[in-house]
Order: C-alpha cells, then sequence, then structure tokens
C-alpha cells in the first residue's frame, strides 16, 4: 500500500453491470485496472472500450476457482456473482460458490498481497424485511431453503467470512450493502424489474408487474452508487454500510412512469409474484450519510432517460431477440 507507483486495482465480475462501471471510475481516477470475469452474465462489450487502454488487463477466470495475479495489489473489489433473481435460481451453485468459495479465494489473495478487500454484499441479506427502511443493524428476515436462498445466503456468507478475515487476520476490509441500482449496461433481459419495463415499453409489448404491484422498491442510478463504493473504500471503516437511494415507490408506479418517459402505448398486465420476493425495500443511509458524506444526487426521472437513451442504442433485432 505504500508504493509511490499507480496504484493497481483487482476488479471481480469487470464483464457485469457495476463492475463495468467500477472498471471506468478506477481508470479515471488513474489507477492500474484488472478486470476478472468468467462471463457468465457478463458480457465483453461493457468494457470493450478499455481493452485499448495501457491502465487495463482483463482476465476471463471463474474467481471459484483458485485466484492468481502477478504482482502487487492495493484494492480487490469483489462483484463477481449473478445478481438478478431469474439468473441465481437458473445457477444456484455457481452462485452459492461465487459467494463463498469465491470470497474465500479473493481474501486469501488480499492476505497475501497486503490489499484492501471491498465486497459486494446486498440488500437481499434483509430478506422480506420486518422493518422499514432498514438499517445496517437489522438482522434480516431471509428464508434459506425458498428459490432466492442460494444469493442470500451466499452474500451473509460473503459478509461473515470478511469479518471473519478482518478480525482474525487483521485484513483490511469493506462491505457494502447494494440497494437496486440501474443503468446503462444492465442487461435487457435480466429479468430485474427496470430493464425489464423498459425493454417491454421500448418493444411496444405489455409491462409484466408482479402481484398487484402495491409492493415497493427503491433504485438508485449508477453514478451515484460507484461514488458511494468508491467512498467506502477510501474510507475507515469495517462493518457493512448501505448504499441505495430511499426514494421508495410501488412498483406500477414506475412501470407507468416508464411508459409516460418512453412515450410507449404498452399497456400494462399483472402477474403471480415470484415466491419470497420482498413486499417492500427501502434502504436507511444515515450511516452513509454520515460516515462518507454521501447521499443520492441524480433525479429518477433523469437517471431512467438516461437509462432509456442507452437501451435505444440497441439495435432492433438485438431488442427483439429478447437474449441481450
Ligand atoms: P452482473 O450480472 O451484471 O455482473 C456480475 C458479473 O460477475 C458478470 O459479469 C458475471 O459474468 C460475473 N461473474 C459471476 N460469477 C463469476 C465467477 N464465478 N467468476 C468470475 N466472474 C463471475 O450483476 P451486477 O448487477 O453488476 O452485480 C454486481 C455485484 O453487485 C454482484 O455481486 C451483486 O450481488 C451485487 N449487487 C448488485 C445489485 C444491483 O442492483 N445491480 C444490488 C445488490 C448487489
Amino acid at each position: 500500500m505504500n508504493r509511490q507507483v499507480k496504484k493497481r486495482v483487482l476488479i471481480t465480475g469487470a464483464a457485469g453491470f457495476l463492475g463495468s462501471h467500477l472498471c471506468d471510475r478506477f481508470i479515471a481516477e488513474g489507477m492500474q485496472v484488472i478486470g476478472m470475469d468468467n462471463l457468465i452474465t457478463g458480457d465483453l462489450r461493457n468494457i470493450e472500450h478499455l481493452f485499448k487502454l495501457p491502465n487495463f488487463e482483463f482476465y476471463q477466470h471463474d474467481v471459484s476457482e483458485f485466484v492468481h495475479i502477478p504482482g502487487e495489489l492495493d484494492y480487490i473489489l469483489h462483484f463477481a456473482s449473478p445478481a438478478s433473481p431469474i439468473d441465481y435460481v437458473r445457477i444456484p451453485i455457481q452462485t452459492l460458490k461465487v459467494g463463498s468459495l469465491g470470497t474465500h479465494n479473493l481474501l486469501g489473495l488480499a492476505k497475501s498481497k497486503q490489499a484492501r478487500i471491498l465486497v459486494a454484499s446486498t440488500s437481499e441479506v434483509y430478506g422480506d424485511p420486518l422493518v422499514s427502511p432498514q438499517p445496517e443493524s437489522y438482522w434480516g428476515n431471509v428464508n434459506p431453503v425458498g428459490p432466492r436462498g442460494v444469493y442470500d445466503e451466499a452474500k451473509r456468507f460473503q459478509e461473515a467470512i470478511t469479518m471473519a478475515y478482518h478480525n482474525f487476520h487483521g485484513l483490511d476490509t469493506r462491505i457494502v450493502r447494494i440497494f437496486n441500482t440501474y443503468g446503462p449496461r444492465m442487461r435487457l433481459n435480466d429479468g430485474r424489474a427496470l430493464p425489464t419495463f423498459i425493454a417491454q415499453a421500448l418493444r411496444g409489448e405489455a409491462l409484466s408487474v408482479f402481484g398487484d404491484g402495491t409492493q415497493t422498491r427503491s433504485f438508485c442510478y449508477v453514478s451515484d452508487q460507484v461514488e458511494g463504493i468508491y467512498r467506502l473504500l477510501m474510507a475507515d471503516y469495517n462493518l457493512p454500510v448501505n448504499i441505495g437511494n430511499p426514494d421508495e415507490m410501488p412498483v406500477i408506479d414506475i412501470a407507468k412512469e416508464i411508459i409516460e418517459l418512453t412515450a410507449s402505448t404498452s399497456k400494462i398486465i399483472f402477474q403471480g409474484l415470484p415466491v419470497d420476493d420482498p413486499k417492500q425495500r427501502r434502504p436507511d443511509i444515515r450511516l452513509a450519510q454520515e460516515l462518507l458524506q454521501w447521499a443520492p444526487l441524480v433525479k429518477r426521472k433523469d437517471g431512467l432517460e438516461k437509462t432509456i437513451a442507452y437501451y435505444r442504442t440497441i439495435p432492433n433485432e438485438k431488442l427483439q431477440q429478447k437474449d441481450f
């Protein structure tokens, strides 16, 4: 950590939505960025603009297997993991492995390099919360054997092993609990509410709202999320910190807003609520505000407009294919 040369950072999940934006941010900070991804849910198109840069290297590798990086490292950001319910229900064992074995491998790497490591946890550690908004002190309401358990419990294990490395080995660790984040480079068909609604609106299809749409969500624009993560990495604090936007609204209203912003003629249809779908989700961000002087700045309408503009750049045949 004392080298006078450029800082070197390893970012796992680099070809994914958040990982690719983090690569951009650390490159912009003048650091040497090493991206790692096995492309199970990611896409190299998210980082293709970085390949020509001398500050960027990429390793296609599964972090649930042994991870070796030559040379020194200052920071590790562990963002590799399937992150949407349709992904982790489709690949449950890989999801459990990357949160457990993958995290263990990266903690070991951080220890051997004497690097600081930040792991990406999630609001899903709160499960279907019985308190709202959710402060970091809330222990959660998770069904370990439900379909979402593979993700939620892997992330809870990830937090536990990260704290164990901190307490037992004195490792310099950070844990961010990320709440729903959106923006350009989210996969159109990853099953999460915002990309699904935007894709349906752009295709002129009905927007499929689960349940009666009264369940609430709060969405954080990606640039706000990245800023919060960056500040947490640079802060001196080892317990989990929520980063998200407390601007909560019913899912049905989000669907209506997207229809309006895309000027679509789409209708709304209602589908069965998925098992263990949280009824409400809203971060308590007082800790991040005090500790990091951080708060989300991007207004929902502005963030949605930028996201819709990105999805409009996707060629129509890709948009229709539904597998982008
Ligand atoms: P994403 O699916 O877009 O990106 C995840 C990336 O990790 C993909 O590129 C995938 O190929 C890669 N990956 C998965 N397993 C891997 C493995 N074993 N080895 C190497 N690479 C692997 O998802 P995202 O939305 O960018 O999420 C990134 C991280 O943030 C995840 O850890 C997720 O749990 C966390 N998170 C995201 C959100 C959100 O709203 N986007 C919310 C909470 C937590």
